[in-house]
Protein backbone atom coordinates (compact mmCIF):
# COMPACT_ATOMS: atom_id res chain seq x y z
CA UNK A 1 0.00 0.00 0.00
CA UNK A 2 1.40 3.61 -1.27
CA UNK A 3 1.56 5.94 1.77
CA UNK A 4 1.28 9.53 -0.10
CA UNK A 5 -1.19 11.07 2.66
CA UNK A 6 0.34 14.74 4.47
CA UNK A 7 0.56 15.04 7.95
CA UNK A 8 -1.45 16.39 10.36
CA UNK A 9 0.81 18.82 12.82
CA UNK A 10 -1.21 20.48 16.11
CA UNK A 11 0.52 23.20 17.76
CA UNK A 12 -0.52 24.43 20.97
CA UNK A 13 1.07 26.86 23.44
CA UNK A 14 -1.03 29.53 26.10
CA UNK A 15 -1.98 32.78 25.24
CA UNK A 16 1.41 35.08 25.27
CA UNK A 17 4.09 32.23 23.99
CA UNK A 18 4.49 33.61 21.29
CA UNK A 19 2.95 30.95 18.62
CA UNK A 20 1.28 32.90 16.67
CA UNK A 21 4.86 34.81 15.91
CA UNK A 22 5.97 31.19 15.56
CA UNK A 23 3.70 30.39 13.17
CA UNK A 24 4.29 33.55 10.89
CA UNK A 25 7.51 32.62 10.63
CA UNK A 26 7.03 29.16 10.34
CA UNK A 27 4.77 29.70 6.93
CA UNK A 28 7.93 31.84 5.43
CA UNK A 29 10.11 29.02 6.10
CA UNK A 30 8.08 26.25 4.91
CA UNK A 31 5.79 27.83 2.53
CA UNK A 32 4.27 24.47 1.00
CA UNK A 33 2.65 23.55 4.87
CA UNK A 34 -1.02 24.41 4.57
CA UNK A 35 -2.75 26.13 7.81
CA UNK A 36 -6.38 25.08 8.69
CA UNK A 37 -8.47 28.37 9.12
CA UNK A 38 -10.64 27.80 12.62
CA UNK A 39 -14.34 29.46 13.00
CA UNK A 40 -14.72 31.07 16.14
CA UNK A 41 -17.08 33.22 17.93
CA UNK A 42 -15.08 35.96 19.52
CA UNK A 43 -15.51 38.85 18.61
CA UNK A 44 -12.76 40.18 15.95
CA UNK A 45 -9.66 42.30 17.20
CA UNK A 46 -8.18 45.27 15.91
CA UNK A 47 -5.24 43.51 14.24
CA UNK A 48 -7.14 40.78 12.56
CA UNK A 49 -8.82 40.12 9.04
CA UNK A 50 -11.36 38.09 8.36
CA UNK A 51 -10.05 34.68 6.75
CA UNK A 52 -6.09 35.19 7.74
CA UNK A 53 -6.11 32.74 11.25
CA UNK A 54 -9.71 32.84 11.83
CA UNK A 55 -13.02 32.63 10.15
CA UNK A 56 -15.59 35.41 12.61
CA UNK A 57 -18.83 33.16 13.10
CA UNK A 58 -22.12 33.60 14.98
CA UNK A 59 -23.23 31.66 17.72
CA UNK A 60 -26.09 29.83 15.68
CA UNK A 61 -23.36 29.49 12.99
CA UNK A 62 -21.32 27.48 15.08
CA UNK A 63 -23.81 25.53 16.98
CA UNK A 64 -25.32 24.77 13.19
CA UNK A 65 -21.42 23.80 12.32
CA UNK A 66 -21.60 21.31 15.34
CA UNK A 67 -25.15 19.42 14.58
CA UNK A 68 -23.65 19.05 11.05
CA UNK A 69 -20.78 17.17 12.09
CA UNK A 70 -18.44 19.56 10.35
CA UNK A 71 -15.87 20.23 12.94
CA UNK A 72 -12.93 18.15 13.81
CA UNK A 73 -12.40 19.33 17.51
CA UNK A 74 -14.04 22.22 18.83
CA UNK A 75 -14.38 23.99 22.66
CA UNK A 76 -14.82 26.91 24.64
CA UNK A 77 -12.12 29.51 25.72
CA UNK A 78 -13.44 31.96 27.97
CA UNK A 79 -17.05 31.78 27.02
CA UNK A 80 -16.43 31.62 22.99
CA UNK A 81 -16.33 29.17 20.87
CA UNK A 82 -13.79 27.53 18.68
CA UNK A 83 -13.13 25.05 16.16
CA UNK A 84 -11.03 23.27 13.21
CA UNK A 85 -13.50 22.78 10.12
CA UNK A 86 -13.03 18.93 8.98
CA UNK A 87 -13.19 19.41 5.37
CA UNK A 88 -10.16 21.31 4.90
CA UNK A 89 -8.15 19.14 6.93
CA UNK A 90 -8.72 16.03 5.48
CA UNK A 91 -8.73 17.42 1.85
CA UNK A 92 -4.89 18.12 2.73
CA UNK A 93 -4.04 14.61 4.08
CA UNK A 94 -5.59 13.60 1.33
CA UNK A 95 -4.00 15.37 -1.16
CA UNK A 96 -0.63 14.69 0.99
CA UNK A 97 0.15 18.05 2.32
CA UNK A 98 0.83 18.57 5.62
CA UNK A 99 -1.03 20.84 7.36
CA UNK A 100 -0.77 22.44 10.88
CA UNK A 101 -3.92 23.01 13.06
CA UNK A 102 -3.45 25.69 16.18
CA UNK A 103 -5.86 24.48 19.24
CA UNK A 104 -5.51 24.62 22.72
CA UNK A 105 -5.23 21.52 24.68
CA UNK A 106 -8.80 20.33 24.98
CA UNK A 107 -8.66 20.23 21.03
CA UNK A 108 -5.28 18.75 20.85
CA UNK A 109 -7.20 15.64 22.78
CA UNK A 110 -9.93 15.52 20.60
CA UNK A 111 -7.84 15.56 17.86
CA UNK A 112 -5.52 12.98 18.99
CA UNK A 113 -8.94 10.52 19.26
CA UNK A 114 -10.08 11.45 15.65
CA UNK A 115 -6.65 11.28 14.02
CA UNK A 116 -4.39 9.17 16.48
CA UNK A 117 -1.39 9.68 13.26
CA UNK A 118 -0.51 13.14 13.56
CA UNK A 119 2.49 15.12 15.30
CA UNK A 120 1.82 17.25 18.51
CA UNK A 121 3.92 20.45 19.47
CA UNK A 122 3.57 22.31 22.66
CA UNK A 123 4.87 25.83 22.47
CA UNK A 124 6.12 26.40 26.03
CA UNK A 125 7.33 30.43 27.57
CA UNK A 126 10.50 30.49 29.14
CA UNK A 127 8.91 31.05 32.64
CA UNK A 128 5.98 32.52 34.06
CA UNK A 129 7.27 36.18 34.12
CA UNK A 130 7.84 36.13 30.57
CA UNK A 131 3.90 35.21 29.71
CA UNK A 132 2.72 38.34 32.28
CA UNK A 133 4.89 40.85 30.05
CA UNK A 134 4.09 39.28 26.78
CA UNK A 135 0.23 39.78 27.60
CA UNK A 136 0.78 43.03 29.07
CA UNK A 137 2.75 44.38 26.00
CA UNK A 138 0.19 42.64 23.42
CA UNK A 139 -2.13 45.41 24.85
CA UNK A 140 -5.40 43.76 23.19
CA UNK A 141 -7.04 42.86 26.63
CA UNK A 142 -8.29 44.37 29.90
CA UNK A 143 -6.36 43.68 32.89
CA UNK A 144 -8.93 41.27 34.41
CA UNK A 145 -8.78 38.93 30.71
CA UNK A 146 -5.33 38.83 31.10
CA UNK A 147 -5.64 37.14 34.69
CA UNK A 148 -8.08 34.76 32.95
CA UNK A 149 -5.62 33.80 30.59
CA UNK A 150 -3.10 33.70 33.09
CA UNK A 151 -4.73 31.07 34.77
CA UNK A 152 -6.18 29.65 31.52
CA UNK A 153 -2.32 29.53 30.58
CA UNK A 154 -1.12 27.66 33.40
CA UNK A 155 -3.99 24.89 33.27
CA UNK A 156 -2.77 24.26 29.59
CA UNK A 157 1.09 23.97 30.78
CA UNK A 158 0.21 21.58 33.24
CA UNK A 159 -0.88 19.46 30.12
CA UNK A 160 2.04 19.51 27.92
CA UNK A 161 3.32 16.10 28.80
CA UNK A 162 0.49 15.07 26.69
CA UNK A 163 2.29 16.36 23.64
CA UNK A 164 5.37 14.81 21.16
CA UNK A 165 7.27 17.38 21.57
CA UNK A 166 7.82 20.96 23.07
CA UNK A 167 9.86 24.26 21.94
CA UNK A 168 10.44 26.97 24.38
CA UNK A 169 10.06 30.14 22.83
CA UNK A 170 12.29 32.26 24.62
CA UNK A 171 14.68 33.20 21.50
CA UNK A 172 12.18 33.23 18.44
CA UNK A 173 14.76 32.00 15.66
CA UNK A 174 16.03 29.07 17.76
CA UNK A 175 12.46 28.11 18.75
CA UNK A 176 11.69 28.33 14.87
CA UNK A 177 14.90 26.34 14.05
CA UNK A 178 13.89 23.26 16.40
CA UNK A 179 10.00 23.46 15.11
CA UNK A 180 11.21 23.51 11.32
CA UNK A 181 13.28 20.61 12.60
CA UNK A 182 10.53 18.85 13.82
CA UNK A 183 8.76 18.77 10.66
CA UNK A 184 11.77 17.56 8.58
CA UNK A 185 12.33 14.86 11.19
CA UNK A 186 8.94 14.05 10.30
CA UNK A 187 9.02 13.73 7.00
CA UNK A 188 11.64 11.78 7.00
CA UNK A 189 9.73 8.72 8.89
CA UNK A 190 9.94 5.65 7.07
CA UNK A 191 5.73 5.36 6.92
CA UNK A 192 6.08 8.72 5.64
CA UNK A 193 8.75 7.36 2.46
CA UNK A 194 7.13 3.86 1.77
CA UNK A 195 6.00 5.28 -1.86
CA UNK A 196 9.56 6.30 -2.48
CA UNK A 197 10.99 2.59 -1.57
CA UNK A 198 8.14 0.97 -3.54
CA UNK A 199 8.97 3.31 -6.60
CA UNK A 200 12.33 2.35 -6.47
CA UNK A 201 11.86 -1.63 -5.55
CA UNK A 202 9.04 -1.44 -8.68
CA UNK A 203 12.10 -0.70 -10.99
P1 LIG B 1 -7.13 33.74 20.96
O1 LIG B 1 -8.48 34.23 21.42
O2 LIG B 1 -6.02 34.27 21.82
O3 LIG B 1 -6.90 33.96 19.50
O4 LIG B 1 -7.12 32.14 21.17
C1 LIG B 1 -7.48 31.59 22.40
C2 LIG B 1 -7.17 30.10 22.43
O5 LIG B 1 -7.93 29.40 21.46
C3 LIG B 1 -5.72 29.77 22.14
O6 LIG B 1 -5.28 28.85 23.13
C4 LIG B 1 -5.76 29.11 20.80
O7 LIG B 1 -4.75 28.14 20.65
C5 LIG B 1 -7.11 28.44 20.84
N1 LIG B 1 -7.65 28.13 19.53
C6 LIG B 1 -7.50 28.80 18.36
N2 LIG B 1 -8.17 28.18 17.38
C7 LIG B 1 -8.74 27.08 17.93
C8 LIG B 1 -9.54 26.01 17.41
O8 LIG B 1 -9.87 25.93 16.22
N3 LIG B 1 -9.94 25.06 18.30
C9 LIG B 1 -9.60 25.09 19.61
N4 LIG B 1 -10.01 24.08 20.38
N5 LIG B 1 -8.84 26.08 20.13
C10 LIG B 1 -8.42 27.05 19.30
Amino acid sequence: MLSNKGRLFIISGPSGSGKDTLLVKLFKAVPEIKFSISSITRPMRENEKPGQKYNFISKDEFENMIKNNELLEYNQFLGNYYGTPKAPVIKAIENGDDIVVEVDVNGAAQIRNNVPDCTSVFILPPSLEALKTRLHDRGTESEEKIRERLLCALDEIKRANEYDYVVVNDDIDTALNDLVGIIRLDRLKIDRNLDLINKILEK
